[in-house]
This record gives structure tokens, C-alpha cells and sequence, in this order.
């Protein structure tokens, strides 16, 4: 008899889709050698922490892949390049210090997740294996060529981009749990493991492949507009850029929008948020399907009211809570002290950490800094 909806949260029906990615049935693939090895511990304890990071990152580059996102695979030309999710000439540029820019790496600990800013090369922020040189260069021109002007169509390649690149990472994700039951096929039969994880980079995946296909059809259509947008730009340049996609959990009041922890069927829409600097200027753009205007809508009112001050400040905290694709100038973060820099660290360790953030609520340290804040006037 096939599992129910709550059975299958924490195990893999014998007839579904072997959790190694095989495409072969769970039954037929891995479920032998699953109970074979099950009473044999996954063992992590005996991992130093150096070896769990070192283990960490060596998994996920090998869960790297290229792909080309571009919506008419006949028109590709083969070489799949590593492509900027955030402009380099334009954007990058403006807020590196050097050639360089900060980011928040999240390092495994046996306890937790630790997380450290991290320096790295401009020409290597933001970029993924997710378009072919032609797609790259040809799809994106109304971007990389032209100022901003809160064209439609700009409106929708800005949002476009920041998925694309949240879009890959979901599917690395994926490809690193598969990884992980390749090596420890007893896994498969943990439920926590099976809840926790694979559940959860399944439904994202999903939800993801559906945005992609909402992408696809305004573009194939060309209907433009189909993308809600609210832009709003700041007469100063921030230092630091954002382009990425997720789903919003609480609306400014409160109140859910998306059970994102949940076990529902239905899909969890992304909104899109790109926020940069132009001469003299700061661009913010936020986007979701018009489609998803029953979750939406009402959120974006609630955020179109604020004034730029309010705007800012929630703006801080959704970056930090939601995203780890954002790019500091090494002049904001240095600029900050201590107790600012361990508040930005730790807000954003506790958007997957409870007790950080009831750690921080009680020391009076949640999101206790600003990423709006200008800079001395600069040369
Ligand atoms: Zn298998
Ligand atoms: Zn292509």
C-alpha cells in the first residue's frame, strides 16, 4: 500500500524515485543496501572540525554542474561560462575595495553553523554555471548595456538573474543530499534525515522548477508586465549589492504568507529582489508572477507604504534573514564594529538557528546593524 502524505515526510515509499538520484525505484535500488547498513552510525562524531569543513566544501564542489538556463536551448553555443548573478562592470565594481569583496561564509562545526565574512575576488562574486556564453551575453543585453530605467523588460532580467542563480544553488543542494545517501545508504532510512532534508530540497526544487516555468512563459509571451514589480530608488549609493529569489514567510504585520516548514501540496512562489548602486544612486527592485497575487499582493502594499527609512529597515533585516547572496564593499563592513559585525554574523546564523536568535533577542543584538549606512563622502 503506498504511503499517506504524513507517512511519506519521513519515508521513501518503495515504489518512489530512489533518493540517489538514480531515476530507478527506491525497492529496486538502494533499499537493500539501506537495511543491510542499517544499524551502522553515520559517523560525523568522530569528524575533527577542520575535517567536517574541508568534507563540507569538498561536497559541495563536487555537486557543481553547468547548465544553461536560457530559454531556447537550439539558439545555445556550447560553452557554458561562469556567469555574474550580480553585474561585475557595473555593479561589482562600484562597491569593491581592490578588486574585492566581502561575503558571510557559513563554516559546519559539530554543534552548529558558524558564519564569517570572507573576502573574495570580484570577478568570482556571484557567479555560477548556469548560462551559455551566448545566453549569457545575448538574453541579458538590455541590462549589461543600457542604464536602469524600470523598463519591463529590465525589470524582468534582474529578477530572472537572481533566480537563476538560487535556482542552480537548490539543485547543488539536492545533488549534495544524493551525495550524501550515495555514501551512507542507511540514511535513507533515517526519518529525521528524510523530513529534515531530503523532504525539504525536494519541495524546493519543485517549487523552484515552477518558477522557472513562470519565467518561461512571460518571456515566450513577451508579456513583460506579468512580473509585479516595485522599484524605488535612494538618492546615495549603498555598499553592498543583492540579487536573489526566495520565499517570504511573514508579512510586516506578522502574519504568514507561506508555510515555508510545512507539508503542503501546493507551491511556495518566490518573490525576486535586486538591490544595487548607480551613480550617486541606489536601485531597488523587488518582483513577483503576477499569478501569485493572492500571497503577494498585500505583502507588497505593506512594503510600497513604507517610507525610505522604514523601507531600510526592513530591507536589513530580509537580506540577512533570507539570502546568503549578498556582496559587501570592504568600506562598510570594516566601517562597522565589533558588536555590529557580530550582530549581522549572528542574525544571519539564527534565521536557521533558534536558540541564536533567542540568544540575541536576549542581549538585545538582533539585527542590530545597518547596511544602509552611509559612508563618509569617498574620492
Ligand atoms: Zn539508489
Ligand atoms: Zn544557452
Amino acid at each position: 500500500m503506498p504511503l499517506n502524505k504524513e507517512e511519506r515526510m519521513e519515508k521513501i515509499d518503495p515504489y518512489e524515485p530512489c533518493p540517489c538520484g538514480s531515476e530507478k525505484n527506491f525497492k529496486y535500488c538502494c533499499y537493500q543496501q539501506a537495511r543491510i547498513r542499517r544499524n551502522s552510525s553515520i559517523n560525523l562524531k568522530e569528524y575533527t572540525n577542520s575535517r567536517l569543513n574541508h568534507e563540507a566544501s569538498k561536497n559541495w564542489d563536487n555537486t557543481d554542474f553547468k547548465v544553461c538556463l536560457g530559454f531556447n536551448p537550439e539558439e545555445c553555443r556550447p560553452l557554458i561560462k561562469s556567469a555574474h548573478a550580480i553585474q561585475n562592470n557595473r555593479i561589482l565594481n562600484r562597491i569593491s575595495e581592490n578588486g574585492h569583496v566581502y561575503t558571510i561564509s557559513s563554516k559546519l562545526s559539530k554543534k552548529a553553523m558558524d558564519a564569517d565574512f570572507k573576502k573574495v575576488s570580484k570577478n568570482k562574486a556571484s557567479t555560477f554555471f548556469g548560462f551559455c556564453d551566448y545566453h549569457d551575453t545575448e538574453l541579458f543585453k538590455p541590462i549589461e548595456h543600457e542604464e536602469y530605467t524600470g523598463d519591463p523588460i529590465q525589470n524582468f532580467l534582474f529578477a530572472f538573474r537572481g533566480f537563476c542563480l538560487e535556482y542552480h544553488r537548490k539543485i547543488r543542494k539536492m545533488n549534495s543530499i544524493r551525495n550524501f545517501f550515495k555514501r551512507y545508504p542507511q540514511a535513507m532510512l533515517n526519518p529525521s534525515i528524510i523530513t529534515n532534508s531530503y523532504r525539504i530540497a525536494e519541495f524546493d526544487l519543485s517549487d523552484s522548477k515552477t518558477g522557472y516555468e513562470a519565467f518561461k512563459e512571460v518571456y515566450t509571451n513577451g508579456n513583460f508586465e506579468d512580473l509585479v514589480t516595485l522599484n524605488r530608488s535612494l538618492n546615495y549609493e549603498v555598499e553592498f549589492a543583492i540579487s536573489s529569489a526566495f520565499a517570504v514567510k511573514d508579512d510586516l504585520l506578522g502574519k504568514e504568507i507561506n508555510n515555508i516548514f510545512g507539508i503542503e501540496t501546493e507551491i511556495i512562489p518566490y518573490i525576486c529582489i535586486n538591490i544595487f548602486p548607480v551613480q550617486n544612486q541606489t536601485t531597488i527592485i523587488l518582483s513577483y508572477h503576477k499569478k501569485y497575487e493572492k500571497v503577494y499582493k498585500e505583502y507588497f502594499e505593506q512594503i510600497k507604504a513604507l517610507t525610505d527609512s522604514q523601507l531600510e529597515k526592513y530591507l536589513n533585516f530580509l537580506i540577512i534573514n533570507y539570502t546568503e547572496n549578498v556582496f559587501f564593499s570592504p568600506r562598510l563592513i570594516d566601517a562597522m564594529s565589533e558588536r555590529e559585525k557580530n550582530s549581522l554574523l549572528k542574525s544571519f546564523q539564527s534565521s536557521m538557528q533558534l536558540d541564536k536568535r533567542l540568544e540575541l533577542l536576549k542581549e538585545d543584538q538582533f539585527f542590530k546593524f545597518n547596511l544602509f549606512q552611509q559612508q563618509k563622502q569617498q574620492v
